[in-house]
């Protein structure tokens, strides 16, 4: 096997962890890696934990590293992707201790919830009538004219 690591996913990772306000999880140590060479042609990711007595022999807090498999990972649409990683994400418990949640937590239907939670977090905010725009309303203080005239008025 072969692993790559990936900067830019990980940014990502940290964008869906802002944006579903996933306090537990400390993107820091959360990493992501790419392989090549599974043979599985069915899995797309693996979540990987830092074992309890690594953790302690070492002296290093817990980390996860999630494993993206590129045969099988990289030709997913935008969407699976992103499901996937929320998906892998869930996997990681409240305590972020080294241990994980099994698939009776991480579900689709789970998923597929966050991920609608996670679009309309990044979804760009609805602009402000700008300021140095006027408003109708505004053009009728100007010039003392009724509203009713107003719904003509020319807007460039
Ligand atoms: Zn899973």
């Amino acid at each position: 096997m072969e692993y790559t690591p990936e900067p830019a996913i990980e940014k990502e990772i940290g964008q869906i962890i802002q944006a579903l306000e996933w306090e537990h999880l400390d993107p820091n140590r959360i990493r992501v890696v790419s392989s090549r060479g599974s043979r599985s042609r069915r899995i797309l990711a693996r979540c990987h934990a830092l074992p309890k007595a690594l953790q302690t022999g070492l002296a290093i807090p817990a980390h996860y590293v999630i494993e993206l498999v590129s045969e099988n990972y990289d030709c997913l649409p935008e969407i699976e992707k992103t499901k996937t990683l929320i998906h892998e994400l869930l996997h990681i418990p409240m305590t972020f201790g080294g241990g994980f949640r099994n698939h009776d937590y991480v579900r689709a239907p789970r998923v597929n919830k966050l991920y609608e939670k996670y679009l309309k977090a990044m979804a760009p905010p609805v602009p402000a009538f700008p300021e140095n725009q006027k408003t109708p309303e505004a053009y009728h203080l100007t010039f003392q004219i009724e509203p009713k005239t107003i719904s003509n008025f020319p807007t460039a």
